[in-house]
């Protein structure tokens, strides 16, 4: 979602008249786009800033801003944390931003402009433009989140839920189709939750499927209690919709499902697991893991070990528990120890790291469909990303420029840590 906001808020402020600086010290306006889902980004975000603050002792006219979910948290108390700062702007008001750079190079104090917008289409932050180097976009079809997960700090920094209409989304996804955009990544804190005067979310990929010049449609972040079988079923069906999925389980036990207020449980999570691989058996689930959760005991840890296995998770993004103020979870005793929760973090890693090899082991000699989107590591090859969102290198006779934004056929041949080698089956 950041990533999203960045770029647009790079494109409000060129369309304002402003130029993407080429470096930091080129710079007369510096912004740090912030994220507080964990207690590390929101320490990096305040120390960004307070570097950046330091820069304007040396230079003069400079403008330093904070946007994103620690201006939404912090709001005014942020010029008590970084005296000196010039503004705060928190998510829902990056389209006041060229207002508020204007004034503060007038007031004499720091402006907060937080708090959040009415949900109506104009409201959305929608890309209007691509870059000649851009063959996917994300687009934003809704915000915010009334789920409440007792550890989760997005209801606060996003706000309510609030769904963008289909036929604004449809124009947007249209309009980057147009100008050469092949893949597009759906957005929301709960993205398959979408629903807007009697539509939900499965009549919205069914909608956007049918738009000839959009070659895949991927989403993220969905809600398991959200993977309803109206939405399992497009599997295998609608032709944009990509196998592989990012479908967050937090962790592997009841006990702490319950206590997270996932509101789900681990055999229905399974049960989502076994409904898509009977649509895309090689499809690619990833996942989002906590570990040390207030009261997991090392059962209910064993518990996310073992859902890691059967649920086949080729990737995870997996944290320690970070008490986050102001969520119920806060007030909880944190009784798994650091050196205990380190602990757990690496027997996760140990797991995944050998589930994901074996997930790429398992594509040698498969012919994957890679979206070109870059050159390879070596002069000769291209790369690109597969329908399963591995990122693929391969030797093709062609050129990038003639090949960018095309689907390759590619055989998979050799598999790398991080990336698959293959070659392109030229037709
Ligand atoms: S559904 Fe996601 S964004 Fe919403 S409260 Fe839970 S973890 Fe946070």
């Amino acid at each position: 979602m950041n990533v999203h906001d960045s770029r647009a808020i790079e494109e409000i402020l060129i369309n304002s008249g402003y130029r993407k600086a080429e470096s930091q010290d080129d710079a007369d306006i510096l912004l740090v786009n912030s994220c507080t889902i964990r207690e590390k980004p929101w320490h990096k975000a305040i120390s960004e800033t307070g570097r950046f603050r330091k820069i304007k002792g040396i230079k003069d006219n400079i403008l330093v801003g904070l946007v994103g979910c620690v201006a939404q948290q912090e709001g005014d108390n942020i010029f008590n944390l970084l005296n000196g700062i010039d503004f705060v702007v928190s998510p829902d008001n990056y389209n006041s931003l060229p207002e508020i750079i204007k004034k503060s190079y007038v007031s004499k104090t720091g402006i907060a402009l937080v708090g959040f917008g009415d949900g109506s289409d104009d409201d959305f932050l929608g890309l209007k433009s691509i870059y000649p180097s851009e063959s996917s976009a994300l687009v934003t079809i809704m915000k915010g989140c009334n789920e409440h997960c007792r550890y989760c700090i997005v209801p606060s920094v996003r706000g309510p839920e609030r769904n963008r209409s289909i036929e604004s989304i449809e124009k947007e996804v249209r309009n980057l189709t147009e100008q050469g955009i092949k893949e597009v990544t759906l957005l929301g804190q709960k993205v398959n939750a979408y629903k807007h005067e009697g539509m939900i979310f499965s009549d919205l990929l069914i909608r956007l499927d049918k738009i000839e010049k959009l070659e895949r449609l991927r989403f993220t972040s969905p809600h398991p209690r959200h993977m309803t079988k109206d939405v399992t079923d497009l599997y295998g069906q609608l032709r944009t919709l990509c196998g592989a999925i990012h479908l967050p389980a937090q962790s592997g036990s009841n006990n702490t499902l319950k206590s997270m207020g996932r509101r789900y449980t681990r055999e229905e999570y399974l049960d989502i697991v076994e409904r898509l691989r009977k649509k895309i058996p090689d499809i690619s689930i990833s996942t989002d893991l906590i570990v040390g959760y207030p009261g997991e005991t090392e059962e209910d840890f064993k518990e996310t070990l073992s859902l890691i296995k059967e649920a086949g998770f080729s990737s995870a993004f997996s944290f320690k528990f970070s008490p986050r103020p102001g969520t119920p979870a806060f007030k909880l005793d944190n009784d798994v120890s650091e050196d205990e929760k380190s602990e757990r973090l690496s027997r996760v890693h140990e797991i995944i790291s050998k589930q994901e090899f074996e997930f790429r082991q398992s594509l040698k000699g498969k012919n994957l469909q890679v979206l070109v989107d870059g050159k390879g590591r070596l002069d000769s090859q291209l790369s690109g990303r597969g329908e399963n969102f591995q990122i693929v290198n391969f030797q093709h006779s062609k050129s990038l420029e003639e090949m960018f934004g095309k689907i390759v056929t590619v055989e998979i041949t050799e598999v790398n840590s991080n990336s698959l080698l293959g070659v392109a089956v030229e037709k």
